[in-house]
């Protein structure tokens, strides 16, 4: 049996920092923003709205990358 190492990591080429407000009251959404746009969009929430708590889900993108071994040369 062969076995092959794999490593994981996050995708340099996604975009980073996806945040994502919730409502616990309404479950009304922010759409993905930056951190302080999540949060300022929950203040200006919760001033509208008197709803006054929130869930952040952040998304990231991961990539698995394979390692096979390359075959050795010999001179
Ligand atoms: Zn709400």
């Amino acid at each position: 049996m062969r076995y092959v190492t794999h490593s994981i990591s996050l995708d340099p080429q996604a975009e980073v920092d996806m945040e994502e407000m919730f409502c616990t009251s309404c479950n009304e959404a922010s759409g993905c923003l930056p951190i302080a746009e999540a949060q300022d969009w929950a203040m200006r929430h919760a001033g509208r709205t008197h709803h006054f708590g929130f869930r952040l889900q952040t998304t990231n993108y991961y990539l698995v990358t394979r390692h096979t071994d390359t075959p050795q040369q010999h001179p």
